[in-house]
């Protein structure tokens, strides 16, 4: 169910999108990233880490995105923090009295999803770089690239890269077409911060796909680049993630691909820029 990829360091890849759940293992208890999706799936996790000893003793979300709030109640009641503007745009999220009816819509309907307690999160102060805990010093890597208030974790003693839904081999990279100024330059900007982490890992997760090592960060570095600056130019990408080449249960990713060139195009007619 865990299975260790860096020492103190434990995954969960769920049913759901190959989403990756991350204990960081500390002398108390856990930090858990990104906590899981379905119900049963977070309840093995909460279980297998009380047969450890490593109750929850704090928790992190990536991003604002339902994926990636979720709670479970046999997980306990850790704060569970995310980054000054993740937890402000979560929390005007909710105050719509219709955010489960919007929520609803988007959810896998075969999966059992919780969502009582999704999105109550702790705001780290404006501009934190690290994770108010008593376990391996984590550095939160803030950027505004796929979603407003989105942070990478730099676990630096352990050399492991918390990518969130940066540098997946499975998705393309979405960018944040309704919330950032510059969709593309935030996005690139925030490439060129993960790829100034790159000598200090041996491991990265992303929030969806394969782990890998630093050579493959780099390479999906090149590639994320490389399918945003297509964007950008308005060149069809050459990436093997969408069109023939996507792997069989993935084919909706050119679905989204074709969405986001659309997006731009409607952004640039509204602003009068090219791009
Ligand atoms: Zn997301």
């Amino acid at each position: 169910m865990l299975r260790q990829v860096a020492e103190g360091v434990l995954l969960h890849e769920s049913e759901f999108i190959q989403s990756n759940a991350v204990v960081v293992q500390g002398p108390a208890g856990a930090l858990l990233v990104d906590v899981g999706i379905l119900d049963e799936e977070m309840a093995a996790i909460a279980d297998d880490l009380r047969d450890l000893g490593q109750p929850v003793v704090a928790a992190f979300s990536t991003h604002p995105h339902w994926d990636h709030v979720l709670w479970h109640a046999r997980l306990g009641a850790a704060p569970r923090y995310g980054t000054a503007r993740c937890a402000a745009e979560i929390r005007a999220f909710l105050s719509d009295p219709g955010w489960r009816d919007d929520i609803v819509e988007e959810l896998p309907p075969e999966f059992e999803i919780p969502l009582e307690q999704l999105g109550l999160l702790t705001s780290l102060p404006a501009g934190a770089t690290r994770i108010p805990w008593d376990g391996p010093h984590v550095r939160v890597i803030e950027h505004q690239a796929h979603a407003s208030g989105h942070a990478a974790l730099l676990i630096e003693e352990r050399r492991v890269l918390v990518a969130g839904d940066m540098l997946s081999d499975v998705l393309v990279p979405m960018l944040d077409l309704n919330g950032a100024l510059d969709p593309i330059e935030e996005y690139l900007a925030a490439l060129r911060l993960l790829e100034g982490a790159a000598d200090q890992i041996d491991v990265f997760i992303p929030g969806h796909g394969s782990v890998g090592g630093s050579d493959e960060l780099r390479a999906r570095i090149d590639r994320d680049r490389a399918y945003v600056q297509a964007l950008r130019d308005s060149a069809g990408p050459d990436d093997p993630r969408i069109g023939p080449s996507a792997r069989e249960g993935w084919e909706w990713v050119s679905d989204v691909h074709a969405g986001q060139v659309q997006g731009l195009a409607q952004r640039s007619e509204r602003d009068g820029t090219p791009g």
